[in-house]
């Protein structure tokens, strides 16, 4: 079983982004910026924003995070998105998810310009990117189709079975997985005989959210699986939607952590660069 390295193709892809962004840095005179709005003290989003500053750091992207207390206002938030819109130092924004909950999430993401949407999460966004127009993609899907590229995972006439189908990750995997021309099954809660579906599946992407609910007895032998949960267990291990016990029939499988987690991050980069590039042609 080959392990789908993702911290190995991440750190790929960072060097890429690191050598463009000092090559148009110089070109344009300043360096690419990236602002995260962080409101509250939700700690595993604190250490999220961390990584992201640590990494737009080590590819000469100038990352500032925005920090907002608890119960900080709607005004307030939208705010400060009003002012990073208008900051031509500012290329790529992020409001950190989940918000409290008193908080309108998709009123404030929908806030974000178009032409500054980190995450490729605003409605302008994902309408391009179903057109197969360019846009800033969703970077945990993103991830997951640079990592399987790496692999040479082939996905031309592939049946591929996405598990999941939120906006962030399930939709758009399988929007990108379609772009690629797998026949794409999407697998959601309602879904009757997950196990069915899986057995045929050549490619699984696990993205439900449920401590390892597929197991080797839903995976067909030769099968490439990647695994986008992440959870933390009793015993405070890192555990994902998908069994270890899988990677005995798996012809491929993405660890966790060092799976998918990683790519995400990387992706950010990406996007932020592009996002710089595209401000300084238009
Ligand atoms: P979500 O809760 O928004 O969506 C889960 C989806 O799974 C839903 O569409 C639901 O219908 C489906 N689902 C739930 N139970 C199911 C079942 N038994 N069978 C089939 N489908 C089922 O979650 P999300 O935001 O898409 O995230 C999914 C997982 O990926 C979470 O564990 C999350 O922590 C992780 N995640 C990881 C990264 C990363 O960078 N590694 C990024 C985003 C999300």
């Amino acid at each position: 079983m080959v392990k789908l390295d993702g911290k190995l193709v991440a750190s790929e892809v960072k060097s890429r982004v690191k050598a463009e962004v000092s090559e148009l840095t110089k070109k344009y005179g300043r360096p690419p910026g990236l602002s995260v709005v962080l409101v509250g003290d939700d700690p595993a989003s604190k250490v999220y924003v961390k990584n992201k500053e640590k990494a737009a750091d080590f590819v000469g992207i100038k990352g500032m995070v925005h920090r907002l207390p608890e119960t900080a206002s709607q005004e307030e938030v939208a705010a400060i998105v009003d002012q990073l819109n208008g900051d031509d130092t500012v290329d790529a924004i992020l409001v950190q998810l989940p918000l409290p909950k008193h908080l309108n999430e998709e009123e404030l993401l929908d806030r974000i310009l178009p032409s500054k949407d980190a995450d490729g999460l605003h409605p302008v966004s994902v309408g391009a990117a179903f057109s197969n127009r360019w846009a800033p993609l969703p970077c945990t899907p993103h991830g997951v189709i640079e990592m399987l590229k790496y692999y040479d995972v082939g996905l031309e006439g592939k049946r591929a079975v996405v598990v999941g189908r939120s906006q962030i990750v399930g939709k758009p995997m399988a929007m990108l997985l379609l772009n690629e021309n797998a026949t794409v099954t999407i697998c959601h809660s309602r879904t009757k005989d997950l196990k069915q579906e899986l057995l045929r599946a050549e490619v699984i992407v696990a993205a439900a959210g449920k401590p390892e609910l597929i197991t080797k007895d839903m995976v067909t032998p030769g099968t490439v699986v990647v695994d986008v949960g992440i959870h933390r267990k009793g015993d405070g291990k890192l555990c994902g939607d998908v069994a270890a016990e899988v990677g005995e029939v798996a012809s491929m499988l993405s660890p966790v952590p060092g799976g998918v987690g990683p790519m995400t991050i990387a992706m950010l980069l990406q996007n932020t660069l592009d996002l710089f590039r595209n401000s300084n042609i238009n």
